[in-house]
């Protein structure tokens, strides 16, 4: 399903739009907050997007000084070149192992590559620890968000879920309860699986190390009480030093919830005596995208979520829309890499209006990535021809002073004369909207007459006519 028929199954639920977009603008409100207490926030944002820059362009050098380093602290590197590739490496640790059960913090990485479902269908049986991947794990659904999984869900509707699945009272619904349901549920899988994975929020080539960023604790948890411990990265979470890693986790719990600092920071450099450690790093696109010129700055992506948060159309068509694992603007800009054909309609999912880049900690210029990205994916075919068509149509009228004049007109006459052959239901931009009342005169002949003397208008008439 496209990106418009998802958002308007999205918005058939009122009441559940509604919520969706107030609870994440509550959210970008906490992060401004948070942000307004920082004076040096902008130099934070400049100085973090040139260390990615210094990354993204020495990106060999690092992830191999990071390969270096890891082995040397005791860590097992595996590399992989696609989702497939990924999946098999965790499946062969696993396997080598003898391990059937595994428990999983929130690694928006795994997601990419499907790893649950590959695991499900070869006798792993996987539980997601984070409180809202648990939550949409047991849903049967992908998360919608990158941070808060399960935005999408209402209390009721967590408190149906747990239980049917955990037992809890059915009818309760409140949040502190079904808190406490989810912690003593996912203690038990804590102490009896011996394989956890993680994600890495930051590899610091300097150390060989990686640091694991939750609120939860649970990737700590998992870590710690496992024989074996994966951690799965993509190759652009690599930074240079461990004296870089203050100005990402200040930006980065800022950007995500209005934080201070993310509630854990763990850092893992070894394994401990008795245990395996293993670090997947992979591809997947990743470099293909690196050698894409206009969409490189993508990869500087700390994954914060607060791109997802200020957009006007992520906020009100939900993250399942996007039909991809990274949702809203930077997943507009990540997915055509991958699948341009799959992908053709996110990057129109986008009123293009900017408020994505001003918030991104690492200065990515989306909003100019996702216009470009409609132009590259219209060479390339992956446009609708009624939308190629519209658009040389409207840019044979918009570069003919004469034929824009005379299609005001028509227009203005049109929608005065015969409003119903322009707001009907064959009409998808009026099936959400009033049309407007026409203007009695263009802007041009309200202009022509004001310099011809002609008394000036009533306001309320300038006014109509300055809307054309
Ligand atoms: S693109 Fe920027 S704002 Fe969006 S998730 Fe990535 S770092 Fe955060």
């Amino acid at each position: 399903m496209k990106h418009a028929e998802a958002a308007t199954r999205f918005t058939q639920d009122y009441d559940r739009t509604t919520w969706h977009d107030k609870s994440l603008w509550f959210i970008r409100e906490k992060r401004d907050r948070a942000v307004n207490q920082i004076p040096e926030w902008e130099a934070l944002r400049s100085m973090a997007s040139q260390i990615k820059d210094n990354v993204l362009s020495n990106l060999d050098t690092y992830l191999t000084q990071l390969e270096e380093n890891a082995r040397q602290n005791g860590v097992t590197l595996h590399w992989a070149a696609d989702a497939a590739e990924h999946n098999r490496i965790v499946l062969g640790i696993l396997r080598e192992n003898g391990i059937q059960q595994m428990v999983k913090s929130k690694s928006m990485l795994t997601e990419e590559c499907h790893l649950n479902d590959f695991l499900g269908e070869n006798g792993i049986d996987v539980v997601d620890t984070d409180l809202g991947e648990r939550v949409v794990q047991l849903a049967g659904e992908p998360p919608s968000h990158i941070v808060m999984p399960c935005i999408h869900k209402k209390k009721e509707e967590i408190g149906a879920l747990f239980h049917e699945h955990l037992g809890t009272e059915k009818g309760a619904f409140d949040p502190q309860y079904l808190t406490e349901a989810a912690r003593q549920h996912l203690r038990e899988k804590f102490l009896t699986r011996r394989a956890a994975l993680t994600g890495v929020n930051f590899a610091i080539a300097e150390t060989g190390g990686f640091v694991v960023c939750t609120n939860e604790g649970n990737a700590d948890m998992g870590a710690h009480l496992a024989d074996v411990h994966i951690a799965c990265m993509g190759i652009e979470k690599v930074i240079p030093k461990a004296e870089h890693l203050g100005f990402f986790l200040r930006l980065l719990a800022r950007s995500a919830t209005g934080q201070p600092i993310t509630t854990y920071s763990s850092h893992f450099h070894r394994p401990r005596p008795g245990q395996t450690m293993h670090l997947v790093i992979v591809d997947n696109g990743r470099t293909q995208q690196l050698g894409r010129a206009d969409f490189r700055n993508s990869l500087k992506c700390i994954r914060c979520g607060a791109c997802m948060n200020t957009c006007p159309v992520y906020r009100r068509s939900g993250g399942h829309s996007y039909h991809n694992a990274v949702a809203g603007p930077i997943g507009a800009i990540l997915a055509p890499n991958l699948d341009m054909r799959k992908n053709a309609d996110l990057p129109f999912a986008s009123t293009l209006c900017g408020s994505c880049s001003n918030v991104c900690p690492v200065k990515i210029d989306i909003h100019d990535q996702l216009y470009k990205w409609r132009q590259v994916l219209a060479a390339e075919g992956h446009v609708e021809a009624s939308k190629k068509q519209g658009m040389k149509l409207m840019a044979s009228v918009l570069s003919s002073p004469k034929l824009f004049r005379l299609a005001g007109k028509t227009g203005r006459g049109v929608m005065r004369l015969a409003p119903f052959a322009v707001s009907n239901p064959l009409n998808p931009w009026y099936r959400e909207r009033e049309m407007p009342a026409p203007p009695k005169e263009s802007f041009r002949e309200w202009y022509v007459r004001q310099e011809a003397g002609a008394p000036v208008k009533a306001e309320e008439e300038v006014r109509e006519g300055v809307k054309d």
